[in-house]
């Protein structure tokens, strides 16, 4: 996965000044930094839920550059292609509350990749035991505790079978021994292969469990970095000043 020199500017202001980062295959990276540094805004061009100005996104063979026109058919075409690879987890799980927790995993499988419904159900339940759910498979998300619901989302998301997950503060609304099962599933992806994108607020995670860690402020990458050498030693006074902040 790859991202080179996006840009985005929402209402004449530039929230993302040219950001490039590549991603290699069962990377964990956790993207961190101050409110308003345009994380969401990243995370969100890579799979063109916001159509950048200018600038490459390349994921899964799929590659998209904006030169700063009006976004067309083609493109839109592209993206789509493209968000088939991607999975996307938010801070609020945004489940089908009318679903059960295994509908919510299976339906996209069988809605948008036409799986036949025995073969969506079987690879649905395995996905939910992966996350530790397989009792709660006939629930509904608004009897599952947070945690849980969150879970359910990751499952849900990979039941379409990305190359790319990304996440934008999936523990932020969770208790911390919830979270801990939210981020245990991602450990456990990570140890599978899986690459990940996590925005997160969570340092001990961002140190712990990434292969990179990327501070971003005022919509630029200021540095990118293995963890315990970012956390002990960070080179740029910006990332000195949001870690003092922060821990
Ligand atoms: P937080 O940690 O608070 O979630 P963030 O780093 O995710 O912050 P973004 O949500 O990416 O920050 O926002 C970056 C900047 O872009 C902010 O100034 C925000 O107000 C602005 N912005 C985001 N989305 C839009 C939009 N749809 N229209 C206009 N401005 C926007
Ligand atoms: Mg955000």
């Amino acid at each position: 996965m790859r991202a080179d020199q996006v840009r985005k500017i929402f209402d004449g202001h530039a929230v993302l000044r040219g950001i490039s980062l590549d991603v290699a295959r069962g990377e964990l990276i956790s993207i961190i930094g101050p409110s308003g540094c345009g994380k969401s805004t990243f995370l969100r061009c890579l799979n063109f839920l916001e159509i950048p100005d200018s600038g490459t996104v390349d994921i899964a063979g799929v590659t998209i550059t904006r030169t700063g026109g009006r976004w067309t058919r083609q493109e839109e075409d592209a993206a789509h292609r493209l968000r088939a690879h991607v999975g996307m987890v938010f801070q609020s799980f945004n489940l089908f509350p009318h679903r059960t927790v295994l509908d919510n995993v299976m339906l996209a499988p069988v809605r948008v990749k036409r799986m036949p419904a025995d073969e969506a159900r079987a690879e649905a339940l395995a996905l939910l035991d992966k996350v530790g759910l397989s009792a709660m498979a006939t629930r509904y998300p608004d009897t599952l505790s947070g945690g849980q619901q969150q879970r359910a989302a990751i499952a849900r998301a990979l039941a379409m079978r990305p190359d790319v997950m990304l996440y934008d503060e999936p523990t932020s609304a969770l208790d911390p021994e919830l979270a801990e099962e939210v981020l245990s599933v991602m450990r456990t992806l990570d140890n599978e292969g899986m690459t990940q994108l996590v925005v997160t607020h969570d340092m001990r995670f961002a140190r712990a469990a990434s292969d990179r860690v990327v501070f971003m402020d005022g919509g630029e990458i200021v540095e990118a970095d293995d963890p315990d050498r970012l956390f002990v030693a960070p080179e740029d006074p910006r990332t000195r000043r949001f870690l003092r902040s922060v821990l």
